[in-house]
C-alpha cells in the first residue's frame, strides 16, 4: 500500500520553527507560527489555567468517558461567552454547542456535517484564508470557492468585491467568515460592513459558518463577536466553531466548541443527533481536560475575571506591537506606508514585500517569516523592535 505514495511537502510554518531553533544569530526573530508570545518569547500557562488546573487535580473523581457532546457546563458557559446569554438564539433555544479538539476539529466536525446536508456541497473562503481551511474542507468532500477578500495592493479590505461575490453564491452554499483577527491578513470587517454581509446572507440565504479563533485578540470580547451575534440574529441557520487555544493558552490541550443554530429547537435537535453521529465515527468523544479547565475558569467570578485580565494583557500587548514596529520603521527612515499594520487586528499581517525579501530578511538578518510575508505579531518585542525596524529598512 505505502509504495505508491509520493511524499508530501512539510508544513511550511512548522519548517521555517525548525529552521529558527537551529538558526545561532542572538538577534534571530520568530515572526512565523501563529501563537502568542510576552515580552521574554515565552508562551506562558495563564495564572487562571494553573489555579484551574489545581482546582481540577483536587477535585476529579473519574476518567470515564465523557460522550460524544463533551462536557456541558462548558458546552453551556461556551455559548454564553460566544452569544451572551441574552441573546436570541439561546432564548429561543435554537443553538446546541459541543466540545471539539480544538478548533480545528470544530471545523472538521462542521465539514462532515455540512457533508450530511448535502453531498459534494459548496464552501466559500475569504481570499486568503488561514491555510487548513481548504485542505480540511476538501478531505470532508466539499467543494472550497473562494470570494476577494484582501486587496494586497492597498493594504485594505476589498469589499466590494466580497459583496458582489456573495450575492453570486448559492442559496445551498456554505459562507466562511472569520469572526474576528482574520488570519493571515488582519483585516476584518467593521460593523456596518458586518451588517451589509447579513443582510446578503439573508437575502440570498446561505449558510454562515463562522470561525472564532481568536475571541478577544483584537478589540475585546464582546466587540470581537459583534459580527457573529449579528449573524445568529439575522439569519435562520448558522454554524460557529470556535477555538480556546489562543485566548485561554490551551494550545495543545485540543479544546474549542462547534455551535450549530437551527430555526426551531426541534430543527437544531435533529440536525445535533446527525452532528453527534458525525462525531462518534470520527473520534468518538472529545478530550476533557482543555473544557474542564475553561468551565472551570467561566463558572467562577474571580477566576473569569482573572482570566479577563490576562487576555487584556495579551491583546494590549500585540496592539501595542502595532505600533510600536510601525513607529519603528518611521524612525529609522522608512519612508513606504506601513501605517495600515495598525488598522488591522489579532495576531498578523502582511508586511507586504516580495518572497525574495523575505528570503533575504532570513538568510542575512535571521528574520523569519511565511514566504507570503504573513507576520505573526506577538514575535515583536521592544528587545527586537529596533532591529527588525532596522533591517526591513535595509531590505526595502
Ligand atoms: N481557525 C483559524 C482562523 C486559526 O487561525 C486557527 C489556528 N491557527 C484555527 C482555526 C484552529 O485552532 P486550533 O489550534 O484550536 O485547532
Amino acid at each position: 500500500m505505502f509504495g505508491s505514495l509520493k511524499a508530501l511537502p512539510a508544513d511550511p510554518i512548522l519548517g521555517l520553527l525548525a529552521k529558527y531553533r537551529k538558526d545561532n544569530n542572538p538577534n534571530k526573530i520568530d515572526l512565523g507560527v501563529g501563537v502568542y508570545k510576552n515580552e521574554a518569547g515565552h508562551t506562558a500557562i495563564l495564572n487562571c489555567v494553573k489555579k484551574a488546573e489545581q482546582h481540577r487535580l483536587k477535585t476529579e473523581d473519574t476518567k470515564v468517558y465523557i460522550g460524544p457532546t463533551g462536557s456541558e457546563l462548558f458546552n453551556d458557559e461556551m455559548a454564553k461567552l460566544i452569544f451572551t446569554a441574552e441573546h436570541k438564539v439561546l432564548n429561543q433555544n435554537r443553538a446546541r454547542t459541543v466540545s471539539t479538539p480544538g478548533g480545528t476539529g470544530a471545523l472538521r466536525v462542521a465539514a462532515e456535517f455540512i457533508k450530511s446536508c448535502k453531498a459534494g456541497a459548496t464552501i466559500w473562503v475569504s481570499n486568503p484564508t488561514w491555510a487548513n481551511h481548504t485542505g480540511l474542507f476538501k478531505a470532508a468532500g466539499l467543494t472550497v470557492k473562494t470570494y476577494p477578500y484582501y486587496d494586497y495592493e492597498n493594504k485594505s479590505l476589498d469589499f466590494d468585491g466580497m459583496l458582489n461575490a456573495l450575492k453570486e453564491v448559492s442559496s445551498d452554499d456554505v459562507v466562511l467568515l472569520h469572526a474576528c483577527c482574520h488570519n493571515p491578513s488582519g483585516m476584518d470587517l467593521n460593523k456596518e460592513q458586518w451588517q451589509q454581509v447579513a443582510e446578503v446572507a439573508k437575502n440570498v440565504g446561505f449558510m454562515p459558518l463562522i470561525d472564532m479563533a481568536y475571541q478577544g485578540f483584537g478589540a475585546g470580547l464582546d466587540e470581537d463577536a459583534y459580527g457573529l451575534r449579528l449573524m445568529a440574529d439575522t439569519v435562520k441557520e448558522m454554524i460557529v466553531c470556535s477555538s480556546c487555544s489562543k485566548n485561554f493558552g490551551l494550545y495543545r490541550d485540543r479544546i474549542g466548541a462547534c455551535t450549530i443554530i437551527g430555526e426551531s429547537s426541534t430543527a437544531v435537535d435533529i440536525a445535533k443527533s446527525v452532528l453527534l453521529y458525525v462525531i462518534r465515527v470520527i473520534y468518538s468523544m472529545p478530550p476533557a481536560h482543555g473544557a474542564a479547565i475553561v468551565e472551570t475558569i467561566l463558572s467562577s467570578d474571580e477566576l473569569r475575571n482573572e482570566w479577563y485580565g490576562e487576555l487584556k494583557e495579551m491583546r494590549d500587548r500585540i496592539n501595542g506591537n502595532r505600533k510600536l514596529i510601525v513607529d519603528k520603521l518611521v524612525e529609522n527612515g522608512v519612508t513606504r506606508d506601513f501605517s495600515f499594520i495598525q488598522r488591522q487586528s489579532g495576531m498578523f499581517s502582511f508586511l507586504g514585500i516580495t518572497p525574495e525579501q523575505v528570503q533575504q530578511l532570513q538568510d542575512e538578518y535571521s528574520i523569519y517569516m511565511v514566504g507570503s510575508s504573513r507576520m505573526s505579531i506577538a514575535g515583536i518585542a521592544n528587545s527586537n523592535v529596533d532591529y527588525l525596524a532596522k533591517s526591513i529598512a535595509k531590505i526595502l
